[in-house]
């Protein structure tokens, strides 16, 4: 089976206090944390080293939130891959919906970011989903189909791919899609995985839900098939939630 992964996203959120409580409380649940579920904090950037170091010795792994597609130069206030890797991080999220909308971030500069992503080691997490006027539209299935096909480079496997399906509208909303319309959009990327990396590989790529996660209804969304896991905003800040929906598993 496909060892399972809840990700926390903290998006802009979290000081320095953060991350020391964060310990405590994984101190206190970790042991009943099922030992195959990979558990990640995507703090801000801030916060990798931190995370990074007091993570050591614990089930924690840390990712970031972005990075930019050049090893380095002049890209004032950017961060490469290499950068957040020599800080510890392990994975990047890429393609986030509020990075494609925020900064108009579109397919073709994922794809980039996802390349130097591995370039530095990491795992990229993509991200993918659909607005509620492309749900209303029945466009669902196409829109995500061509971001799997413009974010993701050739070469992706289980160890250097995660992708997160977001749907943008359920995204901080408590809103979320019903088991069965999660069903069917993870089977849809699951075969385009396949397709694309092979039915072995592409079976073992983790595809993780988001939007709108929480303890109450991790139970629900985790168990459709082909969810690998989640990717948590909010709930994620708080450790005992992020550990209340791994411990789902
Ligand atoms: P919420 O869990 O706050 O809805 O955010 C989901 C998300 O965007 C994770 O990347």
């Amino acid at each position: 089976g496909v060892r399972p992964l809840v990700a926390g996203n903290w998006k802009m959120n979290g000081l320095k206090a953060s991350a020391s409580e964060f310990r405590s409380m994984l101190d206190g649940y970790g042991e009943d944390l099922a030992d195959l579920t990979g558990l990640m904090v995507c703090p801000p950037a801030t916060l990798v080293l931190a995370f990074a170091q007091m993570s050591q010795d614990s089930r924690l792994s840390v990712g970031a939130q972005d990075c930019h597609a050049e090893p380095s130069g002049a890209h004032t206030g950017d961060l490469s891959a290499e950068m957040l890797a020599d800080s510890g991080a392990v994975a990047v999220i890429v393609g986030h919906s509020e990075r494609r909308q925020n900064h108009n971030e579109g397919d073709e500069e994922v794809h980039a970011k996802a390349s130097a992503a591995w370039r530095a080691g990491l795992t990229a997490i993509v991200c993918v989903g659909e607005t509620e006027y492309e749900r209303q539209e029945g466009e669902t299935l196409d829109r995500v189909g061509n971001q799997l096909a413009g974010s993701i480079p050739d070469g992706a496997t289980a160890d250097n791919l995660v992708v997160a399906y977001e749907p943008v509208w359920a995204i901080g909303t408590g809103n979320t899609p019903t088991a069965t319309d999660v069903a069917e959009v993870h089977r849809f990327i699951r075969t385009r995985l396949r397709e694309r990396f092979g039915a072995e590989e592409g079976g073992r790529i983790r595809i993780l839900y988001g939007g709108s996660v929480k303890p109450s209804n991790a139970e629900e969304l985790l168990g459709v098939d082909n969810v690998d896991g989640a990717l948590v905003g909010g709930a994620s800040l708080k450790a005992e939630d992020l550990l209340g929906i791994a411990m789902t598993y």
